[in-house]
């Protein structure tokens, strides 16, 4: 029985989060399993959220009790339609795997799911819409920043978190966020979540425009300036997400933190200037990935990937014609270490 729980539980891992399961392998056993149903709690409010056949009213009761619901034997939902329903209709395994993990590794998931759900009830209520980017920045942070300080507590169980870590930390998630943000636009304005900050209209001179008719293919060339905008701002997190890095004592751990550090930036890569973007998803190529995996193994490695990578953004605004965009992030790169400064 026990055991048939654990299978399920990395089933789930593996159908709902497969760049995450792979992630989560890198992991040596003492953490392996407690970071994966940390995910899947983690998922399963993330796809409350996301859901949007589940009424508004259902949806921010669920949101604010959802913690509680870890400590309820049985309880699941099974109205969910989401292509990840799966760890909602089988949440009552989650929960009960959950209640069996020490006591303090039970209380960061807790808290961390009580204060992203706080977050996301926010922005569900003002309609799933972000108008500035100081509200970017704050769903960013919820949506994503909390996952990482609650998995830096995880993995870093004996050190207390400094102030400056925790915000290391955020910076990390909204890296991620943003990223996730840019890549799903299409599907996201799709399915009513507007996510890209409606100021960014305003800052690319495109205030007669809406951000949903950067869909419309007559505005392609004011949707690539935004999108392009948007990637800028991502990329600003660099530098702190080379601090977090730096800083990580364990080795076991550091590819777990770099691998999706890397994605992403090779994912903003795909990204840049691409038309794409507004047609459907943009993944990175397959043996990158794959590539990626092997190499985030320390520090110097790393910064070899993110180097490569971010070259090749210059390279993109450059060819895009945005010099001056060319020159910040390649003074954004001698702050963080990722290029020599001359
Ligand atoms: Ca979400």
């Amino acid at each position: 029985m026990e055991r048939d729980e654990k299978e399920l539980c990395y089933q789930m891992l593996n159908q709902t989060g497969r760049s995450f399961s792979m992630v989560i392998a890198t992991l040596g056993d003492q953490f392996q399993y407690s970071t994966c149903i940390f995910y899947l709690v983690i998922r399963a409010l993330d796809t409350v959220e996301d859901d949007m056949t589940i009424p508004l009213d259902t949806k921010l009761l669920l949101l604010r009790t959802f913690q509680q619901k870890l400590y309820v034997p049985g309880w699941n939902y099974r109205d969910s339609r989401s292509k990840d329903a799966v760890v909602l209709h089988n949440f009552h395994v989650i929960s009960s795997q959950f209640r069996r993990l020490d006591k303090a590794v039970q209380c960061v998931i807790s808290d961390t799911c009580r204060r992203m759900a706080a977050g996301m009830a926010i922005f569900l209520e003002k309609g799933f819409v972000i108008d500035t980017f100081q509200e970017w920045n704050e769903y960013g942070r919820c949506a994503s920043g909390l996952m990482c300080l609650g998995l830096t507590r995880l993995l870093e169980p004996f050190k207390p978190i400094s102030s400056q870590r925790e915000q290391l930390a955020h910076s990390l998630g909204r890296f991620l966020q943003k990223m996730n943000i840019i890549r799903d636009f299409k599907e996201d304005t799709d399915d009513r979540r507007r996510l890209w900050p409606r100021e960014v209209l305003v800052r690319t001179g495109n205030t007669h425009l809406t951000v949903d008719d950067l869909l419309q293919r007559a505005n392609q060339q004011a949707a690539l300036r935004c999108l392009n905008y948007l990637i800028g701002d991502a990329l600003t997190h660099l530098p702190d997400v080379l601090l977090y890095l730096n800083a990580i004592q364990t080795p076991t751990v550091f590819p777990f933190w770099a691998i999706p550090q890397v994605m992403a930036i090779a994912t903003l890569e795909r990204c840049y200037n691409n038309p794409q973007v507004f047609e459907g998803k943009v993944k990175i190529l397959r043996g990158g990935t794959a590539m990626i995996v092997q190499n985030c193994t320390d520090m110097a490695t790393t910064k070899d990937l993110l180097r490569i990578y971010a070259l090749k953004i210059v390279a993109r605004m450059e060819c895009a014609g945005s010099s001056d965009e060319a020159k910040d992030f390649l003074a954004v790169l001698k702050t963080s270490g990722v290029l020599y400064s001359d």
